[in-house]
């Protein structure tokens, strides 16, 4: 069956999608073709909204409201200054944040280093963390990198550039589900690998 073309170009558009093949995009365009307008409307403007209804925060580089300089993490006086958890992804911000265990403040990587995917340190917000710890102020850095080889990797390669910080540097407690990601780990179990984290140094 040869389809029409606006709706090839949803099938399509649909399956670059993480986790989603040509048979779960066909499935969920053809829903939309049911479905009534609403649905393919409100998606379509949550769509168009997402990238410019929203910018990454200057500090900490999470997501935030366009228009903003600081993410409302960042703009909170309620949260620790001095202590920066590191995180590979946006999502991970949100893991920690579910747990209702963490006080301090965040910094994004936007990925982990890769050496085999020629991912490097400039290709990562990583300047902007260590210009963040130089700027002084800040007594510990807790690399909360992803428990995969990448994330070890990083998180690694993170602690030899604060070598000569004076700061505290700590990772995660082991418990996290190896090579996964912690987006995925529930909230107990992160809560006892933030508060069990160990000494890198
Ligand atoms: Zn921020």
């Amino acid at each position: 069956m040869i389809l029409p073309e606006p709706v090839q170009n949803l099938v399509n558009a649909l399956s670059r999608l993480p986790g989603i093949g040509p048979k779960t995009a066909s499935r969920l365009t053809f829903h939309l073709l049911r479905s009534s307008d609403d649905l393919a409307g409100d998606l379509a403007n949550a769509l168009l909204n997402l990238k410019s209804g929203t910018t990454y925060c200057q500090t900490c580089f999470n997501i935030t409201v366009a228009g903003r300089v600081e993410c409302e993490i960042c703009a909170s006086p309620e949260r620790d200054a001095g202590l920066i958890c590191v995180v590979e992804e946006a999502l991970d911000v949100l893991a920690l944040e579910r747990t209702a265990g963490f006080q301090g403040r965040y910094h994004v990587l936007h990925g982990a280093l890769s050496p085999i995917e020629g991912i490097g340190p400039e290709d990562l917000k990583v300047r902007e963390l260590l210009e963040r710890v130089q700027a002084g102020g800040v007594q510990e850095v807790i690399l909360a990198t992803n428990p995969s080889m990448e994330g070890d990797y990083t998180a690694a390669y993170l602690s030899q550039q604060l070598q000569s910080s004076p700061v505290r540097l700590t990772r995660l407690a082991r418990g996290l589900p190896v090579g996964g990601d912690l987006e995925y780990a529930d909230q107990n179990t992160l809560l006892r690998a933030l508060s069990g984290r160990q000494e890198m140094r």
